[in-house]
Parts: C-alpha cells; sequence; structure tokens
C-alpha cells in the first residue's frame, strides 16, 4: 500500500483539521483520540509520512517510542492508572483504520476493559478535560 496524503492524520499534521495537541516536535506529535477506548487514550504519530510500521524509515522508532514513553508515564500520573496499554496496527486486517502510523496509550485501570476500537465519539468538552490533565502531567 502507498502512502496517501490525504489521510486524516496527515490533514492533522497540516492543520488542516483540528485536534486536542498534548506536545509536539520536530519528529513527532501526540493528541488525543477523538474516539477514546478509555478516559486519557492518546495518539504518537511520527512527523515523517509511512503507513504503517513496515514502511517506516527506522529513524522514526527512536523519537516515536521516547514520545510513547513520556505520554505513557504522563498518563499514567493524569489517570492514576495501574498500567498502560500501548498499541499499534499495521493493515485493516490488523484492525488499522488510519494509515499513516501511530501508536495508541491508554491508561488502564485494573478490571476496567476498554470500550471497543474506533466505537463513539467522545463529546469535545471530555476530551478538553482529559487533555488539560496529561497536559498538567507532562509539565
Ligand atoms: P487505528 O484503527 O488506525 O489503529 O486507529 C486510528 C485511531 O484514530 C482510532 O482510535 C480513532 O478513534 C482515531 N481517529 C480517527 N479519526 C480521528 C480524528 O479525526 N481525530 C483524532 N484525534 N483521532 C481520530
Amino acid at each position: 500500500m502507498t502512502y496517501d496524503d490525504q489521510n486524516i492524520f496527515a490533514k492533522i499534521l497540516r492543520g488542516q483539521i483540528p485536534c486536542e495537541t498534548l506536545f509536539e516536535d520536530e519528529h513527532v506529535l501526540a493528541f488525543m483520540d477523538i474516539m477514546p477506548q478509555v478516559d486519557g487514550h492518546c495518539l504518537v504519530i511520527p512527523k515523517r509520512p509511512s503507513v504503517g510500521l513496515l514502511d517506516a524509515d527506522p529513524s522514526v522508532f527512536g523519537p516515536l517510542f521516547t514520545a510513547v514513553q513520556r505520554l505513557s508515564k504522563a498518563v499514567t500520573q493524569a489517570f492514576d492508572a495501574d498500567g498502560v496499554t500501548v498499541m499499534q496496527f499495521n493493515g485493516s486486517a490488523a484492525g488499522q483504520t488510519v494509515f499513516h502510523l501511530h501508536v495508541h496509550v491508554m491508561p488502564r485501570k485494573a478490571g476496567i476493559p476498554p470500550r471497543p476500537h474506533t466505537g463513539k465519539m467522545e463529546a469535545p468538552e471530555i476530551i478538553e478535560k482529559n487533555a488539560a490533565l496529561i497536559r498538567a502531567a507532562l509539565g
């Protein structure tokens, strides 16, 4: 599959559609998922385009997973989480729905199962509130 620069995350990176940004640098953007499977579900994407893990330039993985670790620590603090699920899908057969490499970061509480993948759109005010908690934990 070739990279299509009209995918939603490419549009977010170009500022053509909005997102609730958590942090960004020259390599990555971290933002809230609009259909969160748990409260505080967020995403990290490399700025360099690739469909997924298989076609990515390996140079993206250092900055990407450094950001994933930073975000995992922040969501753990922000949501007093018992654990963190880090998830990444490649290809529609594997559950991928947006074809720009991304990593899901989800704070988990013991005994609380995640909601369905790409389920319900969250109310914007809830996403804003959860983003504020994560930003505070990011410092
Ligand atoms: P995938 O299924 O490709 O692993 O995950 C794509 C994720 O992107 C899903 O969790 C979905 O909720 C999220 N998503 C889809 N469209 C948008 C959007 O326009 N904005 C944001 N912030 N997240 C989105």
